[in-house]
């Protein structure tokens, strides 16, 4: 099975109240790509500047993800500011310099090509298009996108999601492109865009999926203490498509798992800044967790009362 994924590769400074961090790791493929590669084999699309510190992503190739996909070119790596409030729920940018992603233009090799899923991390949705065109029969897309392109580049996203099968975004998100305040409004309205299931992330209210009818909710893993909530969106999607790759099944129960798993490896992200915590996360400690998640929504039928 095979897993590509395109989106930012940054260096963020992340404002909490709980601490600061300059020039971070981050990016929506790279919290990605750290999370799937627990699971399945993934390949990184993406492009960074003469500036950014390689030594950073060698946990990434320890886990054997594929960056050959990943440029580098003269000039300087995408960067992100943000800062988050006392109930850390949804980042305030402060600032996005697209840098060397606004001329970047990927051309796939063949074992990209031939990826049996891929997802559209959150970038610019022409370059989405422009890597969804070159693979070649993909099982499954998938797709996440944020405000910043939401009312910038709308036009395209529309355009986008009429081809892809599952979008992932958060409430705040799901709200601004369907016009609906209700989430399950907002997911109908969607799946008439295009997606056939929709899954919206709620941050420390856990997730909700959507497939035609049916639906799906899993909470977020009750934590004591969440340090930095930034890329938690991203690792919840690495680790929901990383196991539907590594089942090669898209049936209802495979995405209830991945919808657990999802929230299983974004609850780890949350705990450190940046990659901190799933730099040196293991799939035994991912796996404990996500037992603890079946008791901790376990109930027993209640019979005669
Ligand atoms: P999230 O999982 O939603 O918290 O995503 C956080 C990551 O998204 C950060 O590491 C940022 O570098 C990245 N990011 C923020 N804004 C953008 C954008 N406009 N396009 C692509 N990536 C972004």
């Amino acid at each position: 099975m095979s897993l590509l994924v395109v989106g930012s590769v940054a260096l963020d400074s992340v404002e909490t109240p709980f601490g600061a961090r300059d020039n971070a790791l981050g990016g929506s493929a790279t919290y990605f790509s750290a999370a799937a590669s627990l699971l399945t084999e993934v390949g990184v699309v993406g492009v960074i500047g003469d500036d950014f510190p390689l030594e950073q992503l060698s946990f990434l190739r320890d886990r054997k993800v594929r960056l050959d996909g990943l440029e580098k070119v003269p000039g300087k790596t995408f960067r992100w500011k943000g800062k988050y409030g006392f109930d850390l729920n949804s980042a305030q940018t402060l600032d996005t310099q697209l840098n060397v992603f606004e001329r970047f233009d990927p051309k796939l090799d063949a074992w990209a090509r031939a990826a049996d899923r891929i997802f559209l991390g959150n970038i610019d949705p022409e370059l989405q298009l422009r890597v969804l065109d070159q693979v070649q029969k993909p099982k499954l897309v998938a797709a996440d996108t944020m405000n910043f392109w939401i009312s910038g580049a709308r036009k395209k996203l529309l355009e986008l999601l009429g081809r892809v099968d599952i979008l992932l975004v958060n409430d705040g998100e799901a709200r601004q492109l369907s016009g609906e305040s209700n989430v399950l409004k907002a997911a109908h309205a969607i799946q008439q865009m295009g997606p056939k299931a929709v899954v919206i992330k709620r941050g420390e209210y856990g997730a909700l999926m959507v497939r035609g009818h049916e639906a799906f909710h899993a909470p977020a893993f009750p934590l004591a203490d969440v340090l930095d909530p930034t890329g938690a969106g991203d690792t919840f999607a690495g680790g929901f498509l990383g196991l539907l790759d590594r089942l090669n099944n898209h049936d209802l129960p495979a995405l209830r798992q991945a919808v657990v798993m999802g929230a299983t490896l974004a609850s780890f992200t949350v705990e450190q800044f940046s990659m901190d915590r799933l730099r040196g996360l293991s799939m035994r400690d991912a796996m404990a967790r996500f037992g603890q998640f079946k008791a901790l929504t376990h109930f027993d039928e209640l019979g005669e009362v």
